[in-house]
């Protein structure tokens, strides 16, 4: 193996490497969020006539919305109130 070659395999491998390390290491609390489904079964009081939407399990209000968890283009999107900030559930978006 050239070293230009062996080079190019170690750039990969880290490439690779701080990916995976961002996947596992980022915002664990996204994966902790309830979906919208596990949300409305754990309170069901919170449906609303959007079946997209929910309302706030804390203060009941419908002012609930949705953002990229770490910016434009993440397909993790965080569901929080408007009212008392709190992150209800999370969904994916479809890119
Ligand atoms: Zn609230």
């Amino acid at each position: 193996m050239q070293l230009s070659e062996l080079f190019l395999t170690l750039a990969g491998l880290a490439t690779a490497g701080i990916i995976l390390w961002n996947r596992s290491t980022g915002q664990p609390d996204w994966e902790a969020l309830p979906t919208l489904l596990e949300y409305l079964r754990l309170h069901p009081e919170c449906v609303t006539d959007d079946d997209e939407n929910a309302r706030c399990y804390a203060c009941g209000s419908d002012k609930v919305l949705f953002h990229p968890l770490t910016g434009t283009g993440d397909y993790r999107l965080r569901h929080t109130c408007l009212s008392c900030g709190k992150a209800l559930f999370r969904s994916s978006a479809i890119l």
